[in-house]
């Protein structure tokens, strides 16, 4: 029998008008690339997003057209992810720290019709000039005045293509399971592979979060989004803070320590989300100051490990460390790490082993592991495995695709992440590596985020990874790579100590490595793939 309600598509722009109407004092706070700081409301901002949905329409852009966007976290990215979704197009996020090669391939895949840009990152566009898609029509995010000189033709003004235009817009309906976003993944091997997000997961994923992460998405809180708007929708917080109420403080592109606590102690930041290094250089300029950025309480880390010296200085601080996990094919968000209620007065011990965990799963994805053959293994918290996933929020096949897409689904259908994972009996995830940088020694795994975990705990080190390198006798065995802190010079022989006290002797790295900077990716994780190509031949 089937059930007797109504059936509304779910859909983007229904957000900004929810949001305009119900918290049409929410603010949005940027940091702009003219210099100011700009602030507007949830009200202010449907009439803007309206307007520019009038422009894009005017300019011809027509369902299902990819328009690029290249820019930092700001109010006029923000109006173009509902604007874009909300006419029936894609918004296509582009990543600029990818390389040329990367965002030519990507432009070219994604046949992008359009492309607004920030001033920072005009001339990335401009040296792609004769690489781009023919026709593309580049935009700057700027008004008048500020018009850089350019040598690009038929460059418009983003101001220009709202101004005049009517503040009312009639959304059109839209089948909730047409494309809204589309977001590339770097990928450390072949061609990046696009997730085309769709207005029905977009919607899901923001009520999961409010519900998931309900801690900071509240009303009247703000919220400091450092993960990028050009990569996974910024943790979908465009999409879950006006529907929660939150107001959003934009950083622009002001990233490092100092910066960032200036802006979060003038707003009185209470939640800020982002990746560890990004924390890293806060907890600098905190300890730097003596103190915390005036509000601050909540910080939301994922994207890559959180160590357990990171949460610590947070918690011990009295800002509550929330540690999530998740990837670009699932919107991103897969599990986080606020501890239930039953566990809220365990001891200190126990609470920081469970908080460097990734948590359990939100609401709309189930999780399993799995070995080599696909056999399910049990959750007991041991034993690892492949970590596939599935549900509403997570990708059904790449972009245009066919044989990546080929690769990542289990007979079953699920999703293979390429993460290698722990799960335990009260459902806590532990990722312990990925599979492409296992280290697999003597037919055992060695997990070398445990391995970095305890390293990082060392005060000489600012950051470090742990590879595998090719040994004849073992097949592979790790090597410590350590960033040491400004004017620190930790020893070998205390950090094989270190490490020495926690893991048995056979997981021991065969050496350590002094490096001054690590390579980074460009989503801000340590780059593996170099560092492996680097140092293949180091054999201790
Ligand atoms: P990219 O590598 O292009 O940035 P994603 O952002 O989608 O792509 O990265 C997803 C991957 O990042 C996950 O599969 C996992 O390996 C890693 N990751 C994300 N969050 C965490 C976390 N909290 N702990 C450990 N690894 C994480």
């Amino acid at each position: 029998m089937k059930g007797m309600m109504m059936h509304r598509p779910l859909n983007i722009a229904d957000l900004i008008t929810f949001a305009a109407e119900n918290h049409p004092q929410g603010e949005i706070v940027s940091v702009r690339t003219e210099g100011d700081i700009h602030r507007t409301t949830y009200a202010q901002t449907a009439g803007r997003i309206a307007q520019l949905a009038h422009g894009l329409k005017h300019l011809g852009i027509a369902r299902g057209d990819r328009i690029a966007t290249l820019a930092w976290n700001g109010y006029r990215h923000f109006e173009l992810y509902y604007a874009i979704s909300g006419i029936g197009a894609v918004c296509h996020t582009i990543n600029p720290r990818l390389s040329a090669e990367q965002m030519t391939y990507i432009f070219n895949h994604a046949k992008d019709r359009m492309l607004f840009v920030d001033t920072t990152f005009l001339p990335i566009v401009e040296n792609l000039r004769d690489l781009l898609p023919t026709g593309l029509k580049v935009v700057v995010l700027t008004e008048r005045a500020h018009m850089p000189d350019t040598t690009l033709e038929g460059v418009l003004c983003y101001e220009d293509v709202l101004d005049g235009e009517d503040t009312l817009f009639s959304w059109p309906e839209i089948a909730e399971d047409d494309a809204a976003g589309l977001c590339y993944t770097s990928g450390t091997t072949g061609n990046p592979k696009g997730t085309l997000y769709s207005h029905r997961s977009t919607v899901l994923h923001a009520l999961y979060t409010c519900v998931s992460i309900p801690r900071p998405l509240k009303a009247g809180n703000r919220i400091l989004p450092v993960v990028p708007l050009f990569h996974v929708n910024a943790w979908g917080l465009p999409y879950s803070a006006p529907l929660a109420g939150a107001s959003l403080i934009f950083p622009g592109g002001g990233l490092d320590g100092k910066s960032l606590f200036d802006l979060m102690d003038s707003e009185k930041v209470y939640s800020a989300w982002g990746v560890p290094t990004v924390w890293h250089g806060l907890l600098n300029e905190i300890g730097r100051r003596g103190r915390l950025p005036d509000g601050l309480k909540d910080i939301v880390v994922g994207g890559s490990a959180a160590t357990r010296s990171l949460i610590e200085d947070f918690e011990t601080r009295g800002v509550n460390v929330c540690h999530a996990w998740g990837m670009t094919e699932m919107s991103p968000l897969g599990t986080q790490c606020n501890l239930p209620s039953a566990l809220a007065d365990i001891p200190v011990e126990e609470r920081m082993q469970r908080k460097q965990s990734q948590g359990r799963r939100v609401f709309g994805v189930e999780m399993k592991i799995v070995d080599d053959a696909g056999r399910r293994l049990s959750h007991d918290g041991r034993t690892p495995g492949h970590l596939h996933v599935r549900g509403n929020t997570v990708t059904a096949g790449y972009y245009e695709d066919p044989e990546a897409s080929a690769k990542v689904f289990d007979d079953d259908g699920w999703f293979c992440t390429g993460d290698i994972a722990t799960i335990d009996s009260d459902g806590f995830l532990r990722i312990t590596d990925r599979s492409k940088d296992l280290i697999k020694s003597g037919g055992e795994w060695i997990s070398s985020l445990d391995l970095e975990n305890i390293v990082m705990s060392h005060e000489g080190v600012a950051n470090c990874a742990v590879i595998a390198v090719p040994d004849p006798k073992w097949e592979e065995r790790p090597l410590l790579i350590v960033q040491p802190r400004e004017d620190a010079q930790p020893q070998k022989e205390d950090l094989l100590s270190l490490l020495g006290s926690h893991v048995a002797k056979w997981q021991l790295p065969d050496d350590v490595v002094f490096v001054e900077e690590l390579p980074m990716t460009a989503t801000g994780k340590v780059s593996k793939l170099n560092l492996r190509k680097q140092f293949r031949e180091n054999r201790g």
